[in-house]
């Protein structure tokens, strides 16, 4: 048989290392030279010019056209300098990829004469043709009119396209031609926007000099790796991004010997490649290793502002599928892409730094600082808590469904993990009752909060089971999926905790007007919060079933599909929150909840597609010619009067045909599922349908074909085995 898997295979081992010299010999030498950064700015820009970008940049304010023209003429020099031919604004509609389109920096005039353009207006706003984005019904078909406007906040950068010519990008939002955000970082902009005012304002009950607060986000990103042959030689991988068969390898990850093991040295030589490129474009890559699975890594930088984060990651993903292609790797983002090993997350890790250089998570030595502490803290658990469903909206996907729930990736179900300690700390807070403070007591001594820090010293209690962990200085959000744009969980969280942290206020200064000392005000309230959500802490094992049903006594959701928990988007309550903290209108909200719903019937969709065919076309017809030369054997045997002999191959075809007939009447059955969802014109119903009846094959016919991948010949099976796909070398 002409096994192209056999092909594929020879290619893959016949493969080494493709070591790259760094770009320059220190990191500071090209460190962030990809970038129309601060330094770069300041070095050409007027000092006015400079003031007032760093202004807009500080607040969000207004750029004028003239210095909208001086900053595009010094990135044009600068970039042209640098061998740019191209700019284009880089946004992330709400497809998933980051998108760009091309003009060229140079124009033609009437007469022939080339002369180069790009003025402060192809800077601010742009207008690519929207109509090939996804808009969810906010806009006509035929209003193509879609615009992208500069964030000044993200420095612009070069894109090397690879023919040896650079393109710069300017960083941008989307908006329709009515003003109705069409990506993930315009309401991602509000909502940190919103989270700064609303923090400010409570850190001024600590400390006068708090005028801004910023979220920061860390993204440690897992990915697969699998050599470039073998992935085009698995139609599943190309189609859907994941494995629909492939038997577990006799060797997964039970012995736990990938993690933190030596990086093989292919995987090692591409990830040395991406990190200089992700360097050159000013991304803090700072941690590489092995994951727990083989063939599974991760790459994380340094924490920044959440916009930049976001931004960088995004670029990353590009720059490691880019990277991949020199390196005759494939890299897989996807949350699940083999089954019965660990899928690939994203972890969030997140917090809120001031101006004066506080971490509002960090744990602070001195009683005054630990009841700020403990006031973010206690506002972030009460936000989570009472928006815990939102927050498992903002990472349903098509992909993290499989992950989600699984046993190795946190549960569905939402639930904070603070530690020992701290939560010990916040019990006794709410049991100390009245604290009578007479003049020279110490409210903190009695309120234990002076405590803290010293209990806090030993937490060194890891919880990876926890969807949402306090790590000691910020909050881990680990159900983030591998593939995921991290802005839809960012613009919740940060929503949330605006709002939540708006309403304390409101509370506090209830209580203050009624003459109540403020640090026992606060303790009064913290104390409320925390009896009214600590339902959500759990400290136990996430991935237990026993964490399930307790889960349930408790009354937290665990929300397994994703059109039902996209659904929360459109609660009232939803709408309500979105619209009054002012991050997303109703038809905002409902056009994004149309969004990810189309996006996850069409992943559905072609994930049951790649199934039928696969099993049909290539697992069948493989299991159909090896019941051929078993029946040849058979009735040779049987012609040599070895009838005895003859049985066990009988019962192997008996066996295999039994499965083939199985696979036969499930895939058909799966087509006309399909065909019953596809009929549907409500797309909420439509999805529903997918999500249980059409998908619900997936595993009885997998079942099936990882059997049959255990008895046909291993010559002759057509897919790439997973022990074949995940030890790289
Ligand atoms: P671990 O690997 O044990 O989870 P690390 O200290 O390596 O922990 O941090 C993981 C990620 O958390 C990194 O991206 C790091 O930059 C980020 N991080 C650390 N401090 C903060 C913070 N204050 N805000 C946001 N992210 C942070
Ligand atoms: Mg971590």
């Amino acid at each position: 048989m002409s096994n192209f898997r056999f092909k594929a295979l020879e290619i893959a081992q016949s493969r080494q290392a493709l070591s790259v010299p760094p770009p320059a010999e220190r990191v500071t030498e090209y460190y962030g030279s990809y970038t129309f950064n601060n330094e770069v700015m300041r070095s050409l820009l007027s000092p006015e010019a400079y003031l007032k970008i760093t202004q807009a940049i500080d607040t969000g304010g207004k750029i004028d056209r003239d210095i909208a023209d001086e900053v595009a003429n010094a990135m044009k020099a600068w970039a042209t300098a640098k061998g740019a031919t191209h700019y284009t604004h880089w946004f992330q509609p709400l497809t998933g990829a980051t998108a760009e389109k091309h003009d060229a920096f140079f124009d033609v005039t009437m007469d022939g004469k080339a002369i180069e353009k790009f003025k402060g207006g192809a800077l601010v706003q742009q207008e690519p043709d929207a109509s090939s984005f996804p808009s969810g019904g906010l806009r006509n078909t035929f209003e193509a009119r879609g615009y992208t406007g500069w964030d000044p906040s993200s420095p612009a950068f070069l894109m090397d396209n690879g023919a040896g010519g650079k393109t710069l990008c300017i960083p941008s939002v989307f908006i329709s031609y009515t003003g109705e955000a069409l990506d993930y970082k315009t309401p991602l902009l509000k909502a940190l926007l919103e989270v700064d005012k609303a923090a400010t304002a409570v850190c001024q009950y600590f400390d006068r000099n708090v005028t801004k607060v910023t979220p920061t986000l860390g993204v440690e990103q897992e990915y697969f790796v699998v050599d470039k042959a073998l992935f085009y030689a698995r139609p599943d991988l190309v189609m859907a991004g994941r494995s629909v068969f492939g038997h577990s390898p006799a060797r997964g990850q039970q012995l736990e010997d990938h993690y933190f093991g030596t990086i093989p040295p292919r995987v090692n030589a591409y990830m040395v490649d991406f990190e200089f490129e992700a360097m050159k474009l000013g991304m803090p890559v700072r941690t590489r290793h092995n994951e727990v699975a083989p063939g599974q890594f991760e790459v994380a930088p340094t924490f920044e502002e959440v916009n930049l984060a976001i931004d960088h990651n995004a670029l990353l993903m590009d720059l490691m599928e880019k990277v991949a292609e020199k390196h005759n790797f494939k890299v897989l983002f996807h949350e699940k892409p083999f089954a019965g090993i660990n899928g690939s997350g994203k972890h969030n890790n997140w917090s809120l730094g001031t101006n004066t250089g506080v971490n509002l998570l960090a744990p602070s030595s001195k009683p005054k600082e630990s009841l700020r502490f403990l006031t973010f803290l206690v506002n972030v658990v009460k936000a989570v808590h009472d928006h815990a469903d939102l927050l498992r909206a903002s990472i349903a996907s098509a992909g993290n469904e499989y992950r989600l729930g699984a046993n190795e990736a946190p549960p569905a179900i939402v639930s904070v993990f603070l530690g020992e300690s701290l939560t010990k700390a916040l019990e006794d807070l709410e049991t100390k009752s009245e604290v009578i403070v007479n003049k020279g007591d110490n409210v903190y001594y009695k309120l234990g909060i002076n405590r803290i820090p010293s209990l806090l010293r030993d937490n060194t209690d890891r919880n990876r089971t926890s969807p949402f962990a306090f790590t000691g200085n910020k909050f881990e959000f680990r159900a983030v999926g591998g593939g995921a744009n991290s802005a839809s969980t960012m613009t919740v969280l940060n929503t949330i905790v605006a709002a939540q942290l708006a309403t304390f206020k409101q509370e506090l200064d209830a209580r203050l007007a009624n003459g109540e000392k403020k640090e026992l005000a606060i303790v009064e309230i913290l104390k409320e919060y925390y009896k009214s959500s600590k339902r959500i802490l759990f400290e136990g094992n996430g991935y237990s079933d026993e964490w399930v049903e307790e889960a349930a006594k408790r009354g937290l959701s665990n929300i397994k599909s994703t059109p039902e928990a996209l659904g929360v988007y459109l609660k009232p309550e939803s709408l309500e929150l979105f619209e009054r903290v002012g991050v997303l209108s109703h038809a905002e909200v409902e056009s994004r909840y149309e969004i990810e719903l189309e996006k996850y019937i069409k992943k559905v969709q072609i994930e049951s597609r790649v199934v039928g065919d696969l099993a049909m076309n290539h697992i069948v017809s493989t299991a159909l010619k090896y019941l051929n030369k078993l029946a040849e054997t058979a009735k040779a045997l049987v012609d040599l009067g070895m009838t005895d002999e003859a049985e066990p191959i009988k019962d192997l075809i008996k066996e295999i045909s039994a499965r083939v007939i199985a696979i036969k009447k499930n895939v058909e059955a799966m087509t006309e599922t399909r065909k019953k969802a596809n009929n549907l014109t409500d797309t909420a119903e439509m999805a529903k349908l997918y999500a249980t009846e059409v998908k619900d094959f997936f595993d009885v016919i997998r079942y099936e074909v990882d059997k049959l991948e255990l008895i046909i010949d291993d010559e002759d099976w057509p897919l790439v085995k997973y022990r074949e796909l995940l030890f790289v070398k």
